[in-house]
């Protein structure tokens, strides 16, 4: 629903006009989707942390101004040439994967989430801080019956992340597999990692967020100011996996000794410091750490059906396109619960 009204063929926009500048929200034209693209009337769009990549400038060659956002939930609202799967009035999503280039040697090899000139949305090109967005189709997810917008819109970067993540690291039902980290990654990575089938230790700083964790799915929380997460998680055999979703490295170097026999350090949270492990840690046991980045439209399609079956849900706190600049403040502040969502 259009909140605020904007002039026959304008919308609004919540635009960055360069690095470290403030949101501004402007008018521009409705944008007409060109070859291969559609138009999205935008409904929801999530507001991540590495939405801080545009709004700063930290990520190279972004070209301003930008309108931020990749967990885009919409409708379709035109075709551009060329288009022929997918229809006007479907409800679809735009996550980070904002499409391939098709050529490269990792798409040559059907391996488009490491596309070499893979675009992102809200960063190649305007995101989902926006009334109306055209997005090409490689970009494009659909979005089952069962989810709201407001709900599927975190699915599509948070979401996507630590399920296809925890589907991909090799622990099987019954694994113990331990969730570093109770925020906007990890409240999705103990629910997906409880529904999984696996047993799950929650891993938070300080007693806050123990009742939640359990409520998300945890069979076990650890404190990890108040004792030593590593040697927990060895009291009980062991950790197959790590998912390690705060982005603190620190947090991370010292729960590596957590691990157990051929276990993982699955790293997700984005930290900037370096991890520190010593050659010792890996080779005892075959230890192996990890990353993970998102996934591909179709990922994130499994990833909305998965949520849709099981029950997995963001926990969100919504915020109107207008106030964008308020919602991404609540977002850096790291105070929310945990999910922020703009509304149109
Ligand atoms: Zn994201
Ligand atoms: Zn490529």
């Amino acid at each position: 629903m259009v909140t605020t009204a904007a002039a026959a063929g304008t919308m609004k926009v919540a635009q960055v006009s360069g690095p470290g500048s403030d949101f501004q929200i402007v008018e521009r034209e409705i944008p007409k989707p060109a070859l291969g693209q559609v138009r999205i009337k935008v409904q929801a769009c999530g507001v991540c942390h590495s939405d801080a990549l545009t709004k700063e400038g930290t990520w190279p060659g972004i070209q301003y101004p930008r309108v931020p956002g990749h967990e885009v939930a919409g409708v379709i609202e035109e075709l551009g040439d060329g288009v022929s799967v997918w229809e006007v009035g479907q409800r679809v999503g735009v996550g980070w994967h904002g499409g391939q280039d098709g050529t490269c040697l990792s798409c040559r090899r059907g391996d488009f989430r490491n596309c070499q000139h893979l675009k992102i949305s809200g960063i190649s090109y305007d995101g989902g801080y926006q009334q109306y967005m055209v997005a090409p189709v490689e970009a494009l997810a659909a979005i089952p019956e069962g989810l709201t917008d407001v709900e599927a819109a975190p699915l599509l970067c948070a979401g996507i992340t630590t399920f296809n993540a925890l589907r991909h690291s090799g622990a099987l039902p019954g694994d113990l597999v331990a969730v570093q980290g109770v925020g906007g990654l990890g409240h999705l990575g103990i629910q997906f990692a409880n529904k999984s089938g696996y047993k799950v230790a929650a891993v938070g700083r300080g007693p806050e967020n123990a009742t939640l964790a359990k409520k998300l799915g945890a069979s076990l929380y650890i404190d990890s100011k108040a004792t030593n997460a590593a040697e927990e998680l060895q009291k009980l055999g062991g950790a197959q996996v790590i998912l390690a979703t705060a982005p603190s490295s620190k947090a991370m170097s010292e729960l590596i000794d957590g691990l157990g026999p051929n276990g993982k350090l699955l790293v997700v949270g984005a930290d900037f410091d370096p991890i520190e492990v010593t050659p010792i840690q890996l080779i005892t046991g075959s230890r192996t750490i990890q990353g993970w980045s998102s996934g591909t439209p179709v990922d994130a399609e499994d990833t909305l059906r998965f949520a849709e079956l099981t029950g997995v849900r963001p926990m969100i706190e919504t915020y109107p396109l207008e106030k964008a600049a308020e919602a991404y403040a609540r977002m850096i502040s790291g105070d929310a619960q945990f999910r922020v969502v703009l509304t149109m």
